[in-house]
């Protein structure tokens, strides 16, 4: 359609970030368009809010930025999933493996009741280790993931296979 063509050339490929070898999507030019960021909401809701949703869940930074629009549309609460050391309740952690060393990766532990329905929001689907790391906080809350939703999914580093049997939806897909 005229919104995923244009949202797909407003996504930016910028060389060697952050390091040598890795292209990296730049997304803030869909941000900082008026009408292509509503479009970008309006497409991660289609993706994965035909049923009601409880609670969606962001993921540090970026995440956060789409999961909150997106819990707003739905009239859902949003819950952040932050990197160690930055959630001041109690929390659950989880460590997952990088391609150098490990990350972990909280949520707070009252932040999902159990069978609440929950939505995983993020802007970009790459190995797949982040969102894996979410959807095991997620289920181990209790929650019931309807669905995980990325702007961007990077269909050659394969990440959908390390999420298990979850319904993954993408909007712009880069082969
Ligand atoms: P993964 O764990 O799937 O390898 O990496 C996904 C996480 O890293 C997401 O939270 C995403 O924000 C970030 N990420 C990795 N590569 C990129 C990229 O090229 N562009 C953007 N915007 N985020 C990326």
């Amino acid at each position: 359609s005229m919104s995923i063509e244009a949202l797909h050339s407003a996504v930016r490929d910028i060389p060697d970030f952050p390091k040598p070898g890795i292209v990296f999507k730049d997304i803030t030019p869909v941000l900082s368009h008026p009408t292509l960021f509503r479009q970008a909401i309006t497409l991660l809701c289609e993706t994965a809010a035909d049923s009601p949703i409880d609670k969606v869940v962001g993921i540090d930074a970026r995440g956060f930025i789409f999961a909150a629009a997106v819990a707003d549309r739905l009239n859902a609460g949003f819950i952040p999933i932050r990197k160690a050391g930055k959630l001041p309740w109690k929390t659950r952690g989880l460590a997952y493996a990088l391609e150098y060393g490990e990350a972990t990766v909280e949520i707070h532990e009252d932040a999902i009741t159990p069978g609440e329905r929950v939505l995983l929001v993020d802007d970009l689907l790459a190995t797949g280790g982040t969102a894996a790391a979410a959807i095991r906080l997620i289920q181990g809350l209790g929650g019931d993931l309807v669905a995980a939703s990325f702007l961007i999914e990077l269909d050659f580093l394969q990440g959908r296979q390390q999420l298990g049997d979850v319904r993954i939806e993408s909007v712009l897909r880069y082969g």
